[in-house]
């Protein structure tokens, strides 16, 4: 009898939420589909695409809008199917088997799921008990456990705080020898606080970006990782051949290409997440021992703790309402302004009944 590994003998599936709901703020996506002037646009460029053909495999077009978009140089750039599929590649070449990679508590979940497939030593550093990270701390642990790589979100999903330049520049000069892999999903919503125009000036780390949240383009998979060229060049050896499929570069050019569109769109949703905080942070004062903390988000969520995130999250559905639920948390994105009012006037409605 054919026996699977240990590994993967107990794995699942990953499981989003299903079901039809009226309003969906558990996947931090954008609130906003593409307008119609983007859509006709976008379908003007699918149907160019040769569909006999291969895709270009080093992403060239899409790279090059991303490149003009970010003030970046395109030769320290790779597109992945998703920045997850970057993640992978990374913690999976990058690291061999019994190196120890470093993640962080709490943090994006996939960082330690890849490792542990990997068979590489993940340590997990815990942030303090407010969920910052002490930088000092963060270094010392990864000396002592001898490092190769260190990974997390910044700002950070799920906790929706950011740790500032001067902090991340710190790390990446007190590791010389370990691969810093600053994941930037969120950084668009934190202004003047990305490493990417500093890239050149460290040959030990590579900052991700993806195109599913701020760019709101979650439905194709595509994600960068932005390196220097000694990185880059191994990233582009060891990806897949034809990870990003022609018809995703073709929209991504698309979108990324107008500045002017991907500014508003952005702008949008920091206006409406800065009215939803202000929101939640007055129901806070009216239900101090439900929502017990609001941290202060420079994403497009908020992270709320509560220990009642169980009846919290379920009552939610009942509303027709998703959103994400940790142990003794919930993270909520925000939507439009319509979308919002309806989640603070469902968590009025079910914290007052509690
Ligand atoms: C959403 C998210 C991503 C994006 O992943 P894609 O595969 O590009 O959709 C990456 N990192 C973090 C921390 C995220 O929350």
């Amino acid at each position: 009898m054919y026996e699977l590994n240990k590994k993967i003998s107990n794995l699942k599936p990953y499981k989003a939420i299903e079901g039809n709901y009226k309003i969906r703020l558990d996947a931090n996506e954008s609130c906003f589909n593409l307008d119609e002037t983007m859509l006709e646009e976008v379908s003007k460029a699918v149907s160019k695409v040769a569909f006999n053909r291969y895709p270009d495999w080093s992403a060239k077009e899409p790279i090059k809008a991303f490149a003009n978009l970010y003030d970046l140089d395109e030769n320290l750039i790779t597109a992945g199917n998703g920045s997850d599929e970057l993640i992978s590649i990374i913690e999976s070449c990058f690291l061999e088997t019994g190196d120890t990679i470093v993640t962080l508590s709490n943090d994006f979940s996939m960082y330690a799921f890849y490792s542990s497939l990997y068979e590489t030593n993940v340590e997990i550093f815990q942030k303090e008990q407010d969920l910052t990270i002490n930088v000092d701390k963060l270094i010392e642990f990864c000396i002592e456990k001898d490092a190769r790589g260190l990974i997390f979100s910044n700002p950070c999903n799920p906790t929706s705080l950011g740790l500032v330049k001067e902090d991340v520049r710190k790390l990446l000069k007190s590791l010389p020898n370990c691969l810093i892999i600053l994941d930037e999903a969120y950084m668009d919503f934190w202004k003047n606080q990305s490493m990417l125009g500093e890239i050149k000036d460290y040959d030990n780390c590579i900052i991700l970006k993806t195109c599913s949240k701020a760019l709101g383009l979650a439905s194709i998979r595509m994600g960068f990782a932005i390196a220097s060229e000694k990185i880059t060049n191994a990233l582009k050896s060891v990806k897949s051949p034809y990870n990003t499929d022609s018809v995703s570069q073709a929209i991504v050019t698309t979108v990324l290409s107008d500045r002017f569109y991907v500014d508003i769109h952005t702008n949008q949703i920091i206006e409406n997440l800065q009215g939803f905080y202000l929101d939640i942070l007055k129901l806070q004062e009216k239900y101090p021992n439900v929502l017990e903390k609001v941290y202060k988000s420079v994403t497009n969520f908020v992270f709320i703790k509560t220990s009642y995130d169980e009846t919290i999250f379920n009552k939610m559905f009942e509303h027709s309402i998703a959103i994400r639920r940790f142990n003794g948390y919930i993270r909520i994105n925000t939507g439009t302004k319509f979308e919002n009012q309806e989640v603070l006037n469902a968590l009025d409605e079910i914290i007052s009944e509690l």
